[in-house]
């Protein structure tokens, strides 16, 4: 079967759903082609026991422009809830709020590690080291204590790799208190705004329903959301693309994809220069396996999310969703944990049985002091691609396959993996409004994408 559209939109994650319904409100006819048989990508929600759990710890955050907001809050009325963070961090043995809080570390922490921390903060300004990598821009910029204490065993969890292997570009964009005066004034301004920082919106029925309300909005407006359609083939041509996804054949004038941008690569025809295919095969992804606990007692804890930076798990967060919201649809006689373990596809954490997960589980509440979980139900999403891994040098690779996907007639690519950006949901939105916007009768103003890109530049990530 052959269908044809104005405009193709390649995933149904929060980038593809709100392009799909800003172009339908400019009259396009849109087609989203998603894989997966529900919408919302890796902010999508789904059940479990009962209770609907998202792909690890999600909340929109404060950051998100207001025009994005007013969309939002237009689209999920009094459901998109605004909140009050309640994470704890594991930090030197103890568990300290997270967002830090000045009085409480200061009351908290072990005094030898309060003093060095300060004297290197002090020192700060006289640190002369490289900042040549992650490691070496945090040692310099933060100190060596606080570094080694948080930063260098939670990267090596996150990313797989030692601080040292990481761009100093994962600093700047993941880090945005990288200096201990930037990280007090952080402290002490949440403590001034009476807690404005530390609020976040979540919509009641789980993160996924942000996706699921801008699809039902797209589909409104004349988008149709093809799922369960996995794109195969993408065949650029000078006045139109052909793609084949599920067996069918798809045409249209332009091709917006928010597909990982190497598996974009690989499915392309003509594929890229060898530069490039070599530089798509560098390209390493982060994987991570999530482990949802049901607890049968009720709610586990009062805390949204626990933080654990420290090398005694790979668990590096448990969060209770049902915790971020407050609704009536939570039942009271259980809840559900879910874990995030980052690792690799195929290696020991991502081929481990349910059983062996379990105990893995159970062993991070147990060296945490966290309470036990007298669950027997387990569920376990394996998600192939979370994290884009910046290795140091992975710059020139990402440049060689960007250079080319910027090249191909009719297609642009942006979102999370799409960019190979460590992005946030509202920065997906803002990237698909920016390409909407840049859309003229005869295609892509390539100025005005050209300026959106150097702005995506500047995103910062909000934990
Ligand atoms: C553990 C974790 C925690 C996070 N926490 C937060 C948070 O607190 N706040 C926040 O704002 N953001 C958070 N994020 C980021 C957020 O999930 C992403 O920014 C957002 O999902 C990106 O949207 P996207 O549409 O660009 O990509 P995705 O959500 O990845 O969507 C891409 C879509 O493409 C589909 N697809 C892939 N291949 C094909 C194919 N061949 N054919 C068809 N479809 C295909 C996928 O199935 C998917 O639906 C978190 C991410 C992770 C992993």
């Amino acid at each position: 079967m052959t269908s044809s559209a104005d405009l193709l939109v390649l995933g149904a994650g929060p980038a593809g759903l709100a392009a799909a319904w800003r172009a339908s409100r400019r009259g396009l006819a849109v087609t989203v082609l998603e894989r997966a048989p529900a919408v919302g990508g890796l902010a999508g929600s789904f059940e479990v026991a009962g209770v609907r759990v998202d792909h690890g710890s999600h909340r929109l955050h404060p950051a998100t422009p207001p025009t994005i907001l007013a969309d939002l809050r237009g689209l999920l009325g009094d459901d998109l809830q605004t909140r009050r963070r309640s994470g704890r961090l594991r930090l030197a043995g103890r568990w300290v709020d997270f967002p830090l809080r000045a009085g409480e570390l200061a009351g908290t922490l072990p005094a030898p590690l309060l003093a060095r921390v300060a004297a290197e903060a002090v020192a700060q300004p006289l640190r002369r080291a490289r900042t040549d990598s992650y490691a070496a821009t945090l040692r310099r910029g933060l100190g060596p204590t606080l570094y080694e204490a948080l930063y260098a065993p939670y990267a090596e969890k996150l990313w797989g790799l030692p601080g040292d292997r990481i761009s100093a570009e994962q600093a700047r964009r993941r880090v945005t208190a990288d200096t201990p005066w930037k990280l007090a004034s952080r402290v002490l301004r949440i403590r001034r705004n009476r807690g404005q920082g530390r609020v976040f919106y979540y919509p009641r029925r789980g993160y996924g329903q942000i996706s699921e309300a801008l699809a039902d909005t797209a589909v409104a407006a004349g988008a149709r959301i093809a799922l369960g359609t996995a794109v195969e083939e993408v065949h650029p041509g000078p006045e139109s693309v052909r793609v084949v996804a599920a067996g069918e054949e798809f045409h249209a004038g332009q091709v917006f994809s928010t597909l990982p941008l190497p598996a974009l690569a690989a499915m392309t025809n003509p594929g890229p220069p060898a530069a490039a295919v070599e530089a798509a095969r560098q390209l390493r992804f982060r994987a991570m396996v999530l482990v949802y606990l049901v607890c049968r007692d009720g709610r586990w804890t009062t805390y949204d999310a626990h933080y654990l930076p420290g090398p005694e798990t790979p668990v590096t967060r448990i969060s209770e969703p049902a915790n971020y919201r407050d609704s009536a649809d939570d039942p009271d006689d259980r809840s559900v944990l879910c874990l995030e373990i980052p690792c690799d596809v195929g290696d020991e954490v991502w081929r481990a049985d349910d059983a062996t997960l379990r105990e893995l589980a159970d062993e991070a509440l147990a060296i945490t002091g966290l309470p036990p979980v007298r669950a027997v139900e387990v569920a376990v999403r394996r998600l192939p691609r979370v994290y884009p891994v910046y290795e140091v040098g992975f710059e020139r690779r990402l440049d060689d396959l960007d250079r080319w996907a910027a090249s191909l007639p009719r297609i642009t690519t942006f979102g999370r993996l799409g960019l190979f950006a460590h992005d946030n949901t509202h920065h997906a939105m803002v990237m698909a409004y920016d390409a909407v916007d840049a859309l003229r009768p005869d295609g892509l103003d390539r100025t005005a994408w050209a300026a959106a890109r150097s702005r995506f530049a500047a995103h910062v990530v909000e934990d």
